[in-house]
């Protein structure tokens, strides 16, 4: 591909350094993401995803190497990059509208034209007659809605998503995968997701990267055949060949576990 890739990692490297030691959290990460790819990070709890995600978002600086949103380094929080966290982080004593208009008050955009787009989009969404109601009001489910709506609202062209849909019963978590999946793609979003789901990595996506741990190394990367990539996530686990490769990743996940364990 010739076009300039959405995010592009460049030798990343990321340490944390606390009063007691430095951790290396990341270690020559080089990736490109493309416009309208949707990939997923899975790998051990501790390899650095979420870490990646911030320095994606431009919330922690990289320690080495570069970060580059559009070809252009980052330096900063910025309105082309959403970010969606496992937890919906909903303020309570705000109404359902009123928290996802939070984006567009924050970087000063609200006004009557993105606040009925809120409204579309809230509708959209299955989330009619929630506009004034208040987050303990609503389920699980509609509540992580409600944050998708929140960072949509913003209309960023990327979006990151950290284990959105974890907290949700099995049920929920299907449908709203391919809620979250048609939303994007019908926007022509790029998405990054992080998830230790591996089927779910696999059914949405159209790379899964396997990340390994101490120091987060990128371990493998599978590209998803386009009729899993073509089926909506709920039908892509019953697309042949989705459990060979079920089981090929898994087992490069789990040949780090003993590997780690060993050591
Ligand atoms: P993951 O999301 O894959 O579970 P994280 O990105 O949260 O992993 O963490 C990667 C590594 O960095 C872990 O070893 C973790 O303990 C460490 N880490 C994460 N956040 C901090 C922080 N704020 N300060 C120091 N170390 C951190
Ligand atoms: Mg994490």
């Amino acid at each position: 591909m010739n076009a300039v890739p959405v995010v592009e990692l460049r030798n990343l490297d990321l340490i944390y350094v606390t009063d007691r030691e430095a951790v290396l959290a990341l270690e020559g990460l080089d990736l490109s993401v493309y416009s309208g790819e949707l990939i997923s990070l899975v790998g051990p709890s501790g390899c650095g995803k979420t870490t990646l995600l911030s320095v994606i978002a431009g919330l922690i600086p990289p320690s080495r190497g570069q970060v580059l949103l559009h070809g252009k380094p980052v330096s900063g929080p910025s309105p082309e990059v959403g970010y969606m966290l496992q937890q919906d982080y909903l303020f309570p004593w705000r109404s359902i509208l009123d928290n996802a208009l939070l984006g567009l008050e924050l970087t000063g955009r609200l006004n009557d034209r993105s606040r009925e787009g809120v409204l579309e989009l809230l509708n959209g969404l299955g989330l009619e007659n929630t506009a004034d109601k208040y987050p303990h009001q609503l389920s699980g489910g509609m509540r992580q809605r409600v944050a998708l709506v929140r960072t949509l609202a913003t209309n960023p062209d990327l979006l990151l998503l950290d284990e959105p849909f974890s907290a949700l019963d099995y049920q929920i978590k299907l449908q709203l995968e391919d809620l979250v999946v048609d939303t994007l793609r019908q926007r022509g979003k790029t998405g990054v997701l992080v998830t230790h789901d591996l089927s779910e990595a696999i059914a949405v996506s159209d790379r899964v990267i396997v990340l390994e741990a101490r120091p987060g190394r990128i371990r493998s990367m599978y590209r998803i055949p386009e009729h899993i990539r073509k089926a909506q996530p709920f039908y892509a686990r019953e697309e042949s060949g989705f459990n060979e490769l079920f089981h090929e990743i898994w087992r490069d996940l789990e040949s780090q576990e003993e590997r780690g364990n060993r050591n």
